[in-house]
């Protein structure tokens, strides 16, 4: 092991698990949305000449996008929670150095040191 220190593994464990629940709440909450939008779209077929339905078939794909976007994070926290058990946490995936410890305690799911993060994120 190398002397650079490392969050300790219960902390990043409880942060991981907080966020991973919170995001379960979330997707639970946007699956909610959808489905009661989808309900408010299946009475008029003809949506896209009536303005209320064209609106809903926005605001659909909207709330769509964000269930895409916290079921993606949640694969990410539950990612970051194998790589955890395995010991393989905090390594920068591109680089391969230590992911400092605050970077990993304000991000538990980080994958990349910041300096990799900024050239890769879009
Ligand atoms: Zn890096």
């Amino acid at each position: 092991m190398s002397a650079i220190e490392r969050p300790d593994a219960a902390a990043v464990a409880s942060a991981l698990d907080f966020e991973a629940d919170r995001t379960r709440s979330r997707i639970h909450a946007l699956e909610r949305d959808l489905a009661t939008l989808r309900d408010a779209t299946a009475d008029s077929p003809d949506d896209e000449h009536d303005p209320e339905g064209a609106t809903i078939a926005f605001e659909r794909q909207q709330v769509a996008a964000l269930l895409a976007a916290a079921t993606a994070r949640l694969a990410e926290l539950e990612d970051a929670r194998t790589r955890l058990r395995a010991g393989d946490y905090g390594q920068c995936l591109d680089c391969g150095t230590s992911i400092p410890r605050e970077r990993l305690l304000a991000r538990p799911a980080v994958r990349r040191c910041a300096t990799c993060a900024a050239r890769s994120d879009p």
